[in-house]
């Protein structure tokens, strides 16, 4: 056979189950092209080949015992190499969150999420690249290095998430663990050209995730098409004892035979189309609905009057929410300690170092917005807005069954473009964040490409709990078209 790392999840996966190939030879397929174009994208944190290595083993046993016998179902990860963000706990094995306050950090346990896809029988080949404590758009912010994005080494790949989208589009490993606070799945999808799904709030069980913003952070997935997503989605989702989050609803399972658009009503909201919205991608997005319409889906306009609002009021809550939960380093619990003479030196010289400049910035922010004073006009009047934001998507849901929009207003921009200007760098969330105030599903998938040969993404949202329908929704328009089948040319 070519090259292994060329199948997609599910190809890969009947391979494997008809014996034509073995997990450890796909392990180390992934392993070598990881070795080949690591120096040049950096996409992970650390590697783990040992334990692929030793998983491959395992899952090559049961697969040759599952051939002999299927009575029992074989999920169709089994033996298929994957990557993980580095803010998911596996472990034993080093957990930075892209943070030096974290460098060194093993933890004793592995997050719900991560465990599910190795019971599922997945093979962990490391852990992927992220903006520090998954705070930026980008990558840029980890402390270890930007990730580069494959189809321009000069240019971004999206963030947080960055790392595991890169390693997706770079054929790397066949699918990978993200997390989405504020699109930070959704949005590295859309700048590499792959397909990304943020699940519903509560969705996928959060223990284990080290967190940024409790009453956002969710937990997703990367592959090349939506149909390898489904059994991620099927491995990881469920209610878990262990967050109290976590949505007690059986978990459906997702059949993309039945996956049909005709009826299905779209809304696109007026809101979504903005000044600041790159023209290529308004174009390619539009484009993208009218081939929904084409394959029966009835589309209309529709208004989610509080967009303008998502973008300060998440940079409200994320950031003290985030002031919160960071508290927790301080050189004593986890992670190094600054050489000092007391326990308040120590403190300050411990976060003082180890902290980069945007998370700093952030626990300044939240702290303040949560300072007696100041909280009812700043995180309280934030919650009031959010509800208001939800409260458009619950109006929307009454008319349409999904949402269709960009998933950011330009493609993968230059590493440094955003330089000193937060701000500027905030504005390319516009388009995510209202999911995540809401706490419903995205998806995002490649629909065509700009004319530096940038991928342009779309994104569909669903009800809260509605991740079949964004599944089965993605896998018709791409079974009706070739972007996502595109390849970086590295
Ligand atoms: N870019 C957003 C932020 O910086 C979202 C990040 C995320 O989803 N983790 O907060």
């Amino acid at each position: 056979m070519a090259d292994l790392t060329d199948l997609t999840l599910l190809e890969a996966a009947q391979a494997l189950r008809r014996g034509e190939i073995s997990s450890r030879e796909l392990t180390e397929a992934c392993l070598t092209r990881m070795q080949a174009l690591e120096p040049q994208v950096h996409a992970f944190l650390a590697t783990t080949p040992e334990l692929a290595l030793q998983q491959a083993q395992a899952a090559d046993r049961r697969l040759k015992a599952w051939r002999q016998d299927r009575s029992q179902p074989l999920p169709l990860t089994w033996g298929i190499p994957i990557a993980v963000k580095d803010v998911l706990c596996l472990q034993g094995v080093p957990t930075t969150c892209g943070s030096r306050i974290l460098e060194g950090f093993r933890p004793p346990y592995t997050a719900t999420s991560v465990q599910r896809v190795i019971d599922a029988g997945a093979v962990i080949l490391g852990k992927t690249n992220t903006d520090e404590f998954a705070m930026g758009s980008s990558t840029e912010n980890s402390a270890y290095g930007p990730t580069h994005n494959p189809w321009d080494l000069e240019r971004v790949p999206g963030g947080s998430s960055g790392g595991s989208a890169a390693a997706v589009a770079a054929r790397m490993c066949f699918a990978a663990l993200g997390t989405d606070t504020g699109g930070s799945v959704r949005q590295p999808a859309s700048f590499c050209g792959v397909t990304g799904l943020k699940t519903s709030y509560g969705r996928v069980s959060r223990y284990g995730l080290i967190a940024y913003g409790s009453s956002l952070d969710t937990v997703g997935a990367l592959a090349r098409s939506a149909a390898d997503l489904v059994p991620l989605f099927e491995a990881m989702a469920g209610h878990d004892p262990l967050d109290s989050t976590s949505m007690p609803d059986p978990v459906p399972q997702v059949s993309l035979e039945d996956a049909d658009l005709k009826g299905l009503r779209i809304g696109v909201p007026r809101e979504y189309f903005i000044e600041g919205i790159a023209s290529e991608v308004e174009e390619a997005v539009r484009r993208a609905v009218q081939v929904f319409a084409d394959l029966g889906a009835q589309v209309q306009e529709i208004s989610l009057s509080h967009t303008d609002l998502a973008l300060p009021v998440y940079y409200l809550i994320a950031p003290a929410e985030a002031s919160a939960n960071l508290a927790r380093y301080d050189g004593v619990r986890f992670g190094p300690r600054e050489p000092a003479q007391d326990l308040w030196e120590g403190y300050f010289a411990t976060r003082g170092a180890r902290f980069g400049p945007e998370v700093k910035r952030r626990i300044m922010l939240g702290s303040y917005a949560l300072s007696a004073g100041y909280y009812d006009a700043y995180y309280g009047q934030a919650q009031k807005v959010r509800t208001l934001i939800k409260g458009d998507f619950e109006a929307a849901f009454q008319e349409v069954d999904l949402i269709a929009c960009p998933v950011a207003p330009t493609t993968a921009f230059r590493i440094g473009e955003h330089g000193d200007d937060p701000l500027s760098m905030y504005l390319e969330d516009v388009f995510t964040l209202p999911a995540n105030l809401a706490g419903v599903p995205g998806i995002a998938f490649p629909v065509g490409f700009d004319s530096r040969g940038l991928p342009i993404g779309m994104q569909l949202n669903a009800p809260h709990l509605g991740e079949p329908a964004l599944l089965q929704a993605a896998h018709s328009y791409q079974q009706a078209t070739d972007w996502h089948k595109e390849h970086p040319p590295l």
